[in-house]
């Protein structure tokens, strides 16, 4: 790392703005012009259903031609994006909290009534949780929209990192090579589907306010990216045997995690749809309790931390702060385990009883 991170200052804050607002507005331009898919979004409260353009899947190879390109044709390098890591950091704050000021402006103006469910004082709570369900923006839904630069940017980050090594080292490591296709993986799962989306709890309930806009700006893709600083310089390869293990402990972590959000996306579309090749067996015609979501109530929180993990093994034994990363998803996703618990609970009644008769762990089997 030392030499590479250029200081915060006038001019690589002027450089990091540039970069930031014009990776922002190739993204918001292609989300308008770009082909997706069409999808309709759960019921809302009123019973209508939103219209969504998906076009994430368009985004992220659009982000790999342009990427592409720069690279092979221009001979461009991505260590750039490391280099600007500090003042990116500060621009990408900024941004965020202007764009959440912009947001939150426009619902107290437009909103007629703004609910509000907690007895945090209304302006605290309006910034934190927002005042907003789902904002829209020159026809882009806000909320959709930001997993882009979240998602996609986090990607760009995460290339970087094999570029600074191969500049140092002239090679890469097989740890490196591993790390990038998890994260590649990852990032292309989401987007394979990208319309289970619209039946997670942060689609369906949560309004666009800090912990959102803060949320997608900022700590995804600069803090997800963490593990990759510590690759950089792990230079001793790791044997066949590690990577073979490590890459079969990903797979099975992906799987679970993608498989339990398609099953349940599917069957909220579809209460007919079969799941590991019978049809969908359901509590009271409410609950799903076929494929993981009759073993445990949170088993795609399982798969996602497995995955999580995965990142941060690429590291090996270099350092401990890289496992910060899985940690801080265990404690993110425990905490929302026992929100959606409680939120089920209530909205469910005697039928979510049941259900935790059938699949009796949230997270961790026999553990939580
Ligand atoms: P879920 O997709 O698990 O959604 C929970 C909701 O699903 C419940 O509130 C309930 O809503 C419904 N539900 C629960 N059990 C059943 C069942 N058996 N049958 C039918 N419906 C059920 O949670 P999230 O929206 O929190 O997460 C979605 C994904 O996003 C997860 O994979 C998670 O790991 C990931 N995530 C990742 C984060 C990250 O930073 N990497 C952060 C947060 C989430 P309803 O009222 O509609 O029935």
């Amino acid at each position: 790392m030392e030499g590479l991170l250029l200081p915060v200052d006038r001019h690589t804050l002027a450089v990091a703005s540039a970069m930031l607002l014009g990776f922002f507005a190739f993204l918001f331009a292609g989300s308008i012009v770009l082909p997706g898919i069409r999808a309709q979004g759960q019921p809302l409260a009123n019973g209508e259903r939103r219209a969504y353009k998906i076009s994430g899947m368009t985004l992220f190879l659009a982000t790999h031609i342009v990427v592409a390109v720069g690279v092979l044709v221009f001979g461009l390098s991505l260590t750039p994006v490391l280099r600007y890591f500090k003042p990116l950091l500060v621009v990408a704050n900024v941004f965020s909290l202007v764009a959440l000021a912009g947001i939150l402006a426009r619902g107290w103006i437009q909103e007629r009534a703004i609910e509000r469910h907690s007895k945090l004082p209304w302006l605290v709570h309006d910034i934190w949780f927002g005042n907003q369900l789902n904002p829209t923006f020159l026809g882009v839904d806000l909320k959709m929209f930001f997993y882009h630069p979240s998602l996609i940017g986090l990607g760009v980050i995460l290339a970087a990192f094999p570029f600074r090594q191969y500049e140092l080292y002239g090679r890469l490591t097989p740890q490196m090579g591993l790390f990038l296709c998890f994260w590649w993986a990852y990032l292309f799962t989401h987007y394979l589907k990208e319309e289970f989306m619209l039946s997670t709890w942060d689609i369906i309930a949560e309004k666009f306010g800090f912990m959102l806009v803060w949320g997608d700006t900022v700590y995804v893709p600069f803090w997800y990216s963490i593990c990759g600083w510590w690759l950089i310089d792990a230079t001793k390869p790791f044997t066949t045997s590690a990577v073979l293990a490590l890459a079969g402990f990903h797979t099975l972590g992906h799987w679970i995690f993608r498989t339990a959000n398609w099953q349940k996306d599917r069957y909220k579309r579809d209460r007919s749809a079969v799941i590991w090749g019978k049809p969908a067996r359901m509590l009271g015609g409410r609950l799903l309790v076929s494929g993981w979501w009759g073993i445990g109530r949170h088993m795609n929180y399982t798969g996602e931390i497995m995955v999580y993990t995965s990142f941060a093994l690429c590291t090996g034994l270099v350092s401990p702060w890289p496992y910060l990363l899985p940690l801080s998803l265990v404690i993110l996703l425990t905490q929302r385990a026992s929100r959606d618990d409680a939120k089920c609970s209530a909205k469910y009644g005697e039928l979510w009883k049941e259900y935790c008769r059938v699949a009796k762990f949230r997270v961790i089997p026999f553990v939580y």
